[in-house]
């Protein structure tokens, strides 16, 4: 028995198939440099790996060679897999739960596209191959949005025109809540307590912090659409939004190039020209200044969301580290927290900077705050919801 989780994002596709209830990774595989003349689709099965390079137009496209590949390969997915999990990035106000996909609900899906422009399109596309390869098993939509869908008012709330906000949709719907929800659990778990305050740190190429109190979450950094709050890889995070119609007026740019600048060309990459985070330290023992004074600024912001859900909080137990530079960068993870031993955070330098990929404190024993390590898994947790779903409906 086992799930396939496909995650048909904005710039490749992933896809897993997975034992919901081991965990067992069983193949997984990626799309990428998708719409290039050299696009690439990997797949791993049984520790062996097969690559194919052409022309990929579009998502679409390259699932359907993945599904070949995986035919090729001997996975028998027709006859295995129980359910397929896509991850869909933006749920708005209409969906705050798995759901299992019909022809309705992809077209919602669909017309939810102008709060995400670069994530339910391919989602899209992602569904409708995946559907088209395996009509007669149920496909279940796992939404980013859904875990922050009962944030406080006063947290979800854009001090706008009201009646302008109510029309369009626009309040703080929040991303990653699959990431923030599987976390936040595994640490209460690991704990061995349900009524712990936590902050999750999501810092992938895309990032985000949530406030979470009791399992419930009670803030978190990204807004409208995932372009709010850190600085990413390439995206800019926070800015005055008198940016936009400084650009617009000033540099006769369009809203898709102002799109952009903000979502592709910002964030670290915008400062220092690279977003991945190794590259971005080797820049920086080279005495690369761009590349130090990014470092700088994605801490600073960093900082400052950890202080604001600290005061949110008002007790916080437990500051959890996770995703690609979370639970690698053992510098990203000292700089954040330098200092502040007087609000009872005390990071254990050879415990954060020990390597290993299993969930762990790195504060030392008289932190009155745990700081830990976590490794996110969102195919697991769509997976296990997928499962969940199929199962009730029989
Ligand atoms: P996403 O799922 O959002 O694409 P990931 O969670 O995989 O992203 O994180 C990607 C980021 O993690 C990249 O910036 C990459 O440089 C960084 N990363 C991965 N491994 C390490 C490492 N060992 N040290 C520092 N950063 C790392």
């Amino acid at each position: 028995m086992s799930v396939l989780v496909v995650n048909s994002g904005s710039s490749s596709v992933k896809f897993q198939l997975v034992d919901p209830e081991s965990g067992e990774s069983l193949a997984s595989g990626l799309v990428e440099q998708i719409g290039e003349p050299e696009g690439r689709i990997v797949l791993e099965y049984r520790g062996v790996e097969t690559e194919k390079r052409r022309e990929i137009a579009d998502h679409g496209v390259g699932l359907a060679v993945a599904f070949e590949m995986l035919a090729d390969a001997g996975v028998a997915l027709g006859s295995d897999v129980t359910a397929v999990g896509h991850r869909v990035v933006h749920g708005g106000e209409i969906f705050y739960q798995p759901t299992l996909i019909d022809d309705a609900v992809l077209k919602q899906i669909s017309d939810l596209s102008s709060l995400a422009p670069l994530h339910n399109p391919p989602n899209v596309l992602g569904i409708e191959v995946a559907r088209e390869q395996l009509p007669d098993v149920p496909h279940v939509a796992v939404f980013d949005t859904a875990f922050f869908h009962t944030l406080p008012a006063a947290a979800s709330t854009y001090a706008i025109d009201r009646d302008i906000a109510k029309a369009h949709g626009i309040r703080r719907y929040g991303f990653h809540g699959t990431s923030h929800e599987y976390v936040s659990q595994q640490v209460a778990e690991f704990l061995g307590r349900d009524d712990l305050n936590q902050i999750v740190l999501h810092l992938g190429n895309g990032a985000s912090a949530s406030a979470i109190a009791s399992g419930v979450p009670i803030d978190t950094s990204m807004g409208l659409t995932p372009l709010e709050g850190l600085v990413m890889g390439t995206r800019s995070g926070d800015i005055d939004p008198g940016v936009v119609m400084h650009l617009r007026r000033s540099a006769d740019m369009d809203v898709d190039a102002i799109d952009q600048l903000l979502n592709r060309q910002s964030g670290l990459k915008g400062l220092a020209g690279v977003n991945d985070f190794r590259v971005l330290g080797d820049r920086i023992a080279d005495g690369d200044d761009n590349a130090k004074l990014a470092y700088d600024v994605y801490i600073h912001r960093l900082r400052k969301y950890i202080g604001g859900y600290m005061l949110d909080l008002g007790r916080l137990d437990v500051i959890t580290f996770t995703a690609g530079v979370g639970e690698n960068a053992a510098n990203v993870r000292g700089d954040a927290l330098a200092g502040l031993e007087g609000f009872g955070i005390k990071i254990d330098q050879e415990r954060n900077t020990l390597r290993s990929k299993e969930a762990r404190v790195v504060s030392t024993d008289s932190s009155a705050v745990k700081v830990m390590v976590v490794p996110t898994n969102e195919e697991l947790a769509i997976a296990r919801a997928a499962e969940k779903l199929v199962q009730n409906i029989d």
